[in-house]
C-alpha cells in the first residue's frame, strides 16, 4: 500500500481482499511481539487514540497500575499493514506505545525513532539489512530441548543439502509468505551448526527493518509451529557447536542518496565519516554487548569455542577488519558488518543504541580504528596479545551500559532503568543456578 491511501481507502482494500481483523501488535521490553485482534471497524479508533491494553502488564513498561497512565495505547501506523499469508483474514499491522496521549518514553521503537529523527537532522537515512540465524528445535519425550530433525546431525553441517530437502516444508512455506509479506527473499541455507538456518532478505531502512524483524520471526513462530517445531532465537542452544547471530549490516546515505560510509581508496573500503561511525560502535562495544546480547546465554556465544568446522564465527574481541570474520566489525563494500547482536535482543533497542554509537563516534571525530588482518582465532590459539575483549557475561555488559552515560542519556532515563532493572533480575535468576556441569564437576570432586 502507498502512503497516499487514505484510511477509508485501506479499510475498503483490506475488506475486499477478505481481511475481517487486525492484530495490533506492539513489542515489549525483550523484544517479544504482543498484541491483540480488533475488528477490522475498530482501526480508525486504533489509528487515532490506540488499542488499550493494560499497561502494568507488558514487561518494560514502567507504567502504573492505576491512573491515568496505566493504560497503555498501542497506536497502529496504517502504513505498517499486511494481510497475513499465514493467518487468513487477519492484517498484520505495528503500533507505537503511547500513554496519557504521550509518546511513551519505554517504548523501544520510540526509542529508535528518536535516534532517527536526530539522523534526519542532517538529512541522512540509516539503512540495514538484519540477517537472522535461528534454531528448528523441538523438546523430547523426556522433556529435554534438541533439534528437531533428528538426522540432522552430520559433524560439517554448515550447507547440508540433505536437511534442507527434508525440511523443504518449513523452508518452502516460509519463502511462500516472505515473499507475499514483501520481504524481498535472498537466500537460505542450512548453518553450521545442526538444526541451525539462516534466511536473508532485502535491507531496509531501519525503522522498517527491524518491524520486518519483528515480522519475521511472528511468520516463523507460526510456520515452525505448523511444522511440529519450535523456532528459536536463542543465541546457543547446543553447547559443543556455533550459536546464532543476527548480524546488522549497516550503511549511511545523505540526502541525495549517495553512501556516506563508503569509500572505493579508503582503508578497508571506509570512507573518514565511515571509520568514525565504526570507532563510535568499538568504543561503546561493552555497553552495546548488554542490548545486542542481553540474555545470560548470549555470552555463551560470544566465546572462544571450536566447532566441528574449525570456528564458531561469533564475534569475541573489539577489532574491526576488511571482510574478517574474527572481528567483531567486519568491513564489506563500504558497509560495516556488525557481528554482536543476536536474535535474542529487542531489535528497536539493538538499533537504536548501535546507531547512537555509531553518531557519538562521528561528533567526537574519534580516531579511525587500525585494520585488523589478522586471523583473530589463530592469534588467540597461539598466545598472541589480542585486541580488548567483549563482556564476558551479561554481568559485566549491563555494569557497561550502566556507565555508559552517553548510550543511557541517548536511549533515555526511563528506557535504561526499565532494561537494567528487568536484566539484573535476569542475571540474578541465572547466578543462583546450580547446573548439571557443576554437579558433575563438584559433587565427588574434592
Ligand atoms: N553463527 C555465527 C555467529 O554466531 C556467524 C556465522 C556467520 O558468519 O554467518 O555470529
Ligand atoms: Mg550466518
Amino acid at each position: 500500500m502507498t502512503p497516499m491511501f487514505t484510511l477509508a481507502q485501506r479499510i475498503e482494500a483490506l475488506h475486499v481482499q477478505g481481511v475481517h481483523s487486525v492484530m495490533a501488535t506492539f513489542t515489549d521490553l525483550h523484544g517479544v511481539p504482543k498484541g491483540k485482534l480488533l475488528p477490522l471497524e475498530a482501526l480508525p479508533a486504533a489509528v487515532a487514540s490506540g488499542a488499550g491494553f493494560a499497561g502494568p502488564s507488558i514487561v518494560g513498561t514502567g507504567l502504573p497500575r492505576m491512573g491515568p497512565r496505566s493504560e497503555y495505547h498501542g497506536r497502529v501506523v496504517p502504513d505498517s499493514l499486511r494481510p497475513l499469508p499465514w493467518l487468513p483474514g487477519v492484517a498484520h499491522a505495528v503500533c507505537d506505545g503511547f500513554a496519557g496521549g504521550e509518546p511513551l518514553d519505554t517504548c523501544s521503537r520510540q526509542v529508535l525513532q528518536r535516534q532517527l529523527a536526530r539522523l534526519r537532522e542532517r538529512g541522512w537515512t540509516f539503512h540495514v539489512g538484519i540477517e537472522p540465524e535461528f534454531f528448528l528445535l523441538r523438546r523430547g519425550e523426556d522433556g529435554r530441548w534438541g533439534v528437531a530433525d533428528a538426522e540432522d546431525r552430520l559433524d560439517k553441517p554448515s550447507y547440508d543439502l540433505k536437511a534442507m530437502v527434508r525440511n523443504h516444508g518449513f523452508l518452502d512455506d516460509m519463502r511462500r509468505h516472505l515473499t507475499a509479506l514483501g520481504f524481498g527473499l535472498q537466500q537460505t541455507d542450512h548453518e553450521d551448526a545442526t538444526g541451525q538456518y539462516e534466511i536473508n532478505y532485502r535491507h531496509d531502512e531501519a525503522l522498517a527493518a527491524a518491524d520486518r524483524f519483528q515480522l519475521f520471526k511472528l511468520t516463523a513462530h507460526a510456520v515452525a509451529d505448523q511444522h511440529g517445531m519450535v523456532f528459536s532465537c536463542m543465541p546457543k542452544p547446543l553447547a559443543n557447536a556455533p550459536g546464532s547471530g543476527l548480524h546488522f549490516h549497516i550503511s549511511l546515505t545523505d540526502e541525495l542518496g549517495c553512501p556516506l560510509m563508503a569509500d572505493a581508496g579508503g582503508p578497508m573500503g571506509l570512507s573518514p565519516l565511515g571509520l568514525r561511525f565504526a570507532a563510535g560502535l568499538l568504543e561503546h562495544g561493552d555497553a552495546l554487548a548488554a542490548l545486542c546480547a542481553p540474555t545470560v546465554n548470549s555470552y555463551k556465544r560470544l566465546a572462544v569455542s571450536e566447532s566441528a568446522s574449525g570456528t564458531t564465527w561469533s564475534p569475541v574481541w573489539k577489532a574491526v577488519g576488511e571482510n574478517n570474520r574474527t572481528c567483531v566489525l567486519r568491513t564489506v563494500e563500504g558497509r560495516l558488518e556488525w557481528r554482536l547482536p543476536d536474535a535474542s535482543c529487542n531489535v528497536y533497542a539493538a538499533l537504536a543504541a548501535t546507531l547512537a554509537a555509531g553518531l557519538d563516534g562521528i561528533d567526537r571525530d574519534l580516531p579511525a580504528p587500525e585494520a585488523c588482518d589478522a586471523d583473530l582465532y589463530q592469534r588467540h590459539a597461539a598466545g598472541d596479545p589480542m585486541p580488548p575483549r567483549l563482556p564476558r557475561d551479561l554481568h559485566e555488559a549491563l555494569a557497561a551500559l550502566r556507565a555508559d552515560a552517553l548510550l543511557r542519556d541517548d536511549l533515555g532515563e526511563a528506557f535504561c532503568e526499565q532494561f537494567l532493572a528487568l536484566k539484573r533480575a535476569e542475571w540474578d535468576a541465572y547466578a543462583q543456578q546450580v547446573s548439571d556441569w557443576e554437579l558433575e564437576r563438584y559433587a565427588d570432586g574434592f
